[in-house]
């Protein structure tokens, strides 16, 4: 099976990504992904999919990363679903040219946008939420009409290996592939030239991506992490505030996840209320030894398991773990980890930390915070707990993130109705429900004429008293095409 495996993977290089490429095209170019009742039926066979094969998504999400049961239907079966159906009962909609209004340089016409798939397009996919992150941008791009090639991540393999068996049995597999494999594989993908390229990962091959795409000027959305700030008031009810927060950082896959908070900023009084909340909430959802818990996911590899411990282990670092810091290098476990005040200029400070290590910076006045958030990377996500109305305003006017959330975490990407991506190193480009759909069409502008009403000014040879109609219509000036009409005032 390994060999065999090793096989396939020796034969997707450069010739074979050509290969696949030509006959994606020639599917997409034969029109069948534009219609409706293609895009309805691709749909409904990853419904089907997601239906029928709950169990082995579960037993290859507990495989990758011991996702806990509840949360692997939660944070991503029951999502893949919800986006399935969100896209299956609006996508006539979506579909639908929309009429806008004409103008007078035109006149007379009728006006519209009419969203066209892109082509053949690329998904790749992370391993933190191996399932939904890679289903769910291909959702959009079947809605959107188009062919599609999905790479899963290899540091993921049982659900990468969950995609290749079974994907391509409930989809057109003529439109719809999967190629699995890891940085060759992938290199010899984006080779081709996609119609658009969908990454979610980290900066630094993100990077990669956006350097590969811009060799055939291919567009890209790309979705990516940083470190998402929470600001934590005084005035706020310390259970509910205590139980979101920690939910959100170690009840959602130990912190492996994009949105998680990466760090808490509070005033330095407030802190130890803060503190003793946090550690008792923990106590109440993982026990006395979280270690034993079965509602918390492991690190997902030895080496993201030395990554985080490197963190934690910097010399002015280690002296700031104010709870947890215990590890277990054989189980992939880090036990929740508290900090209070590491070094600006730390590590843990300035990289994604994307585990379950809690930062915690003090300032003395809660509004102190925005410049503490402002004087790093746009973040993927920023958080504010508090009752401060003006507080909040002043948090969503002043900080910019790709998305943001009041008293809670995580939760606002479950609103298909609010796009989910990044802004400036956290990312560019959105998706989700209808954003899905846009992030893989083309919105072509269309103009509809008669023959009627050919205004004779618009062609040479030209006169004055044309020029200043022609200029009055441009300039939307009604008294100035009045008086180009009537000739007024005589030159
Ligand atoms: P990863 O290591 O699985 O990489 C993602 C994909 O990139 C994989 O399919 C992999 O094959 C490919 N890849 C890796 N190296 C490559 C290279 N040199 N050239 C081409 N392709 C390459 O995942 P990761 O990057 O460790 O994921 C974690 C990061 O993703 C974090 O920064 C996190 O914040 C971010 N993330 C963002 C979102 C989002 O929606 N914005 C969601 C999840 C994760």
């Amino acid at each position: 099976m390994a060999g065999e495996k090793e096989l396939k993977k020796q034969r997707f290089d450069n010739d074979a990504a050509a290969s696949l490429m030509k006959e994606l095209r020639t599917t997409y170019a034969s029109g069948k992904t534009k219609s409706y009742e293609w895009r309805v039926a691709q749909l409904k066979g990853i419904a089907m999919l997601v239906s029928e094969k709950e169990n082995e998504i579960v037993e290859a999400l507990y495989t990758d990363l011991s996702k806990p049961e509840t949360e692997a239907h939660v944070t991503e079966i029951s999502m893949a679903k919800s986006a399935c159906n969100h896209a299956l009962k609006d996508l006539k909609q979506w579909m639908k040219p929309e009429k806008v209004k004409g103008s007078i340089l035109t006149f007379p016409s009728s006006a519209e946008i009419v969203s066209e798939p892109l082509g053949v397009v690329l998904v790749i996919a992370p391993w933190n939420y191996p399932f939904l992150l890679a289903i769910d941008p291909v959702i959009g791009a079947i809605a959107a009409g188009n062919a599609v090639v999905l790479k899963p991540s290899e540091v993921s393999p049982a659900t990468s290996s969950f995609f290749a068996k079974y994907l391509e049995e409930y989809v057109d597999r003529s439109a719809v592939r999967v190629v699995e494999g890891n940085v060759d594989e992938t290199t010899a993908l984006l080779e081709q030239n996609w119609d658009k390229i969908f990454y979610t990962g980290n900066g630094k091959v993100g990077r990669i991506i956006m350097a590969a795409a811009a060799k055939h000027l291919t567009p890209v959305v790309l979705e990516l992490g940083g470190k998402s700030p929470l600001i934590v008031d005084s005035n706020v009810n310390l259970e509910v505030a205590a139980r979101r927060i920690v939910a959100g950082k170690w009840g959602s896959n130990s912190g492996q996840t994009c949105v998680s908070p990466d760090y808490i900023i509070t005033t330095k009084a407030f802190a130890p209320t803060l503190i003793d909340a946090m550690k008792n909430t923990l106590e109440q959802f993982f026990g006395k030894d979280p270690k034993e818990s079965k509602d918390m996911s492991r690190i997902v590899n030895s080496n993201h398991f030395a990554r985080l411990t490197q963190l934690l282990d910097e010399d002015k670092v280690s002296s700031k773990i104010i709870h947890g810091g215990q590890r277990d290098e054989k189980r992939l476990y880090i036990s929740p980890t508290i900090l209070l005040d590491a070094p600006e200029d730390s590590k843990i400070m300035n990289e994604e930390i994307f585990g379950p290590l809690l930062p915690i910076v003090t300032v003395d006045k809660v509004e102190n915070s925005f410049d503490v958030i402002n004087s790093k990377p746009k973040p993927l996500a920023a958080y504010l707990f508090s009752n401060n109305k003006k507080l909040e305003e002043e948090f969503v006017s002043t900080i910019s993130a790709g998305g943001m959330l009041i008293n809670d975490t995580i939760v606002h990407l479950a609103n298909p109705s609010l796009p989910f991506g990044g802004v400036g190193e956290s990312g560019t480009g959105s998706y989700h429900g209808k954003f899905s759909f846009e992030a893989f069409s083309h919105k072509k502008a269309v103009l509809h004429r008669g023959f009627g009403g050919d205004a004779p000014m618009r062609y040479p040879p030209y006169t004055p008293a044309k020029q200043r109609l022609l200029k009055a219509l441009l300039e939307g000036s009604i008294f100035g095409i009045i008086r180009a009409l009537i000739g007024w005032p005589r030159v």
